[in-house]
């Protein structure tokens, strides 16, 4: 499950309550070059790298897809995928667009979700409120201007109001998507058979 948003648009926030509320998930975590930020910490937020580690890890191609976002790199290690994939659970990611668009198409039957928050006022005062000075508010929104244009490639919109609700909903996308036929015929396949097997009457 792919989440995106524009920055301030509740990724982080929504991905710790999907988390808490859902043992089904588990956080896919990512790699960056940016400075870590008070609070944050190594192999739980992100895997801090240096810029040449990374461009290693690039060229060994150990990543599932990279973008570079407000000057910095980042990028998803195919291992953090791979890892909760084979413990049955479903990766979360929470990147930039270019990314989503990048798994997307490596993975199409990964699930795209676009975050909003109901209007700009409300994405501005969560910037300020997580400490953002005015200068990267304001880097913030001009990006938001291009990412806002893709989101209608996305396969799902949740409008992030009241965190408890946005939070249910994506993990009601992910009920929904678990029912697909074409994710579960498996299933099908196992009970046709054992029809199969059945001796006639
Ligand atoms: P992102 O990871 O997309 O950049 P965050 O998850 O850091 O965004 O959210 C930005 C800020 O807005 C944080 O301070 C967060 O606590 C706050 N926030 C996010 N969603 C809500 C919400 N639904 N209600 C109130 N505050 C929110
Ligand atoms: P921040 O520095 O605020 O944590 O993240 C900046 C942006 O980079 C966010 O949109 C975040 O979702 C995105 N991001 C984080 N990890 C990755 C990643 O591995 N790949 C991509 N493409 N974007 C990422």
């Amino acid at each position: 499950m792919v989440i995106s948003a524009p920055s301030g648009g509740g990724k982080t926030v929504v991905r710790s309550g999907l988390l808490d509320l859902d043992k089904r998930f588990a956080f896919s975590v990512t790699c960056t070059t940016r400075p870590m930020r008070p609070g944050e910490k190594e192999g739980r937020d992100y895997f801090f790298v240096t810029t040449e580690q990374f461009l290693k890890m690039r060229r060994e191609g150990k990543l599932l897809e990279w973008a570079r976002v407000h000057g910095n790199y980042y990028g998803t290690p195919v291992k953090s995928v791979m890892s909760v994939l084979e413990q049955g659970r479903i990766p979360v990611m929470t990147i930039d667009v270019k990314g989503a668009r990048s798994v997307k198409r490596i993975f199409p039957e990964a699930v795209t979700v676009f975050l909003l928050p109901p209007d700009l006022k409300t994405l501005v005062q969560r910037l300020k409120g997580r400490g953002e000075k005015p200068e990267n508010v304001a880097i913030r929104l001009e990006t938001a201007r291009s990412e806002i244009q893709v989101a209608s490639k996305f396969d799902y919109l949740v409008i992030n109001d009241k965190l408890p609700e946005a939070v249910r909903e994506v993990a009601a996308i992910a009920d929904l998507e678990t029912r697909k036929t074409r994710r579960n015929l498996d299933k099908v396949k196992a009970f046709g058979e054992q029809l199969g097997r059945r001796r006639p009457r």
